[in-house]
C-alpha cells in the first residue's frame, strides 16, 4: 500500500523548540504511532491560527503532511489543554515530569497506545488530585511495565525462588528484587523493606481512580520514590531534569539518586 501523503493523529505535546524564523519544532507522543517530531510553520507569529496550540501537556487532533525529513502540521484542534494543571507550579512541574519520562521511554515511529493512555490519564489525575504524589509513583511503575522494563517484584531475579514476606534487596541493573541469599557480583544493590515492596505491588495492581483513597507514611513514600527514581535513571541512562525541580518545589530532601 502506498504511504499516504497526509495523515491524522491524536497527540500529546511533550515539548517545543523555536525553529527557523517563526516556526516551532514540536515533539509529540501520538496515539497512533508513538513519538514523532513535526514542524508547525509560522506558529510563533502572533496572528497564526496555531498560536498557543503546542504548549507542552496539550492534547490535540492534528492533520500532518509527510515531509522528506520532518512532517508538517497542517491543522490542529485542541481537545484537552489541562489549563488548571498548568496554572499551578507544582502540578505543572509534575506534568512536565510525566512528559519528560514519556519522551525518554517512548520510541519514534513505534505505536504504544498503553503508554499514550497512561500519560493522558495520569495528567488528568494530577489535575484532579493535586496533593497526591502517589499518582507519580504509579505512573513511574506502569511506565516501565508498558515499555517492557518492568522490574521483577515477586521472585528473586537470581535464583528465581518466590520471595518470602521479609526484608529484601533490589537492583535496577539485575532487573528487580533479590532474596537475601543472592548477591550477584558487580551490580548496584540497595535495601528494600517489606512495606515498600507491598506498596510497589499495590501500585502495580491499582487503578488510578483508587489512588486518592490510599495513604502511605511519608518515609515509606520516600523509600518507594527513591527506588523507582534510581530504576528510571538507570534505564534512561541520564538524570531526569524535572525531578530536581519537583523536589525543590516540594521542599523534599534530595536523595543521592537525584542529586
Ligand atoms: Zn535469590
Amino acid at each position: 500500500m502506498p504511504v499516504p501523503k497526509t495523515y491524522r493523529s491524536e497527540s500529546l505535546v511533550l515539548k517545543n523548540l523555536p525553529f527557523g524564523e517563526a516556526d516551532l519544532l514540536v515533539t509529540l507522543y501520538s496515539r497512533e504511532s508513538g513519538k514523532l517530531k513535526a514542524v508547525a510553520k509560522g506558529a510563533r507569529r502572533s496572528n497564526s491560527k496555531m498560536v498557543g496550540h503546542f504548549e507542552p501537556l496539550t492534547v490535540a487532533k492534528l492533520s500532518l503532511a509527510k515531509g522528506r525529513n520532518l512532517d508538517i502540521v497542517k491543522q490542529v484542534e485542541i481537545t484537552k489543554n489541562f489549563s488548571s494543571l498548568k496554572s499551578d507550579l507544582t502540578t505543572l512541574a509534575r506534568g512536565l515530569y510525566v512528559a519528560e519520562l514519556v519522551d525518554g521511554f517512548g520510541s519514534e515511529g513505534s505505536s504504544n497506545q498503553l503508554l499514550y493512555n497512561l500519560a493522558v490519564e495520569t495528567l488528568e489525575a494530577i489535575q484532579q488530585h493535586t496533593s497526591r504524589e502517589l499518582i507519580l509513583r504509579r505512573f513511574e511503575l506502569h511506565l516501565m511495565r508498558v515499555s517492557g522494563f518492568m522490574p521483577e517484584l515477586f521472585h528473586c531475579v537470581d535464583c528465581r525462588k518466590p520471595l518470602e514476606p521479609e526484608h529484601h534487596r533490589f537492583s535496577p541493573d539485575a532487573g528487580g528484587t533479590l532474596c537475601l541469599n543472592c548477591i550477584p557480583p558487580g551490580i548496584q544493590i540497595r535495601s528494600l523493606s517489606l512495606r515498600a515492596l507491598k506498596v510497589l505491588r499495590m501500585l502495580l495492581r491499582s487503578r488510578i481512580a483508587d489512588l486518592p483513597q490510599l495513604r502511605a507514611h511519608e518515609s515509606l513514600e520516600q523509600e518507594v520514590k527513591s527506588l523507582l527514581g534510581s530504576t528510571l535513571s538507570y534505564w534512561m541512562d541520564k538524570e531526569i531534569r524535572t525531578n530536581s525541580f519537583l523536589n525543590h518545589l516540594e521542599h523534599l530532601p534530595k536523595t543521592e539518586v537525584f542529586s
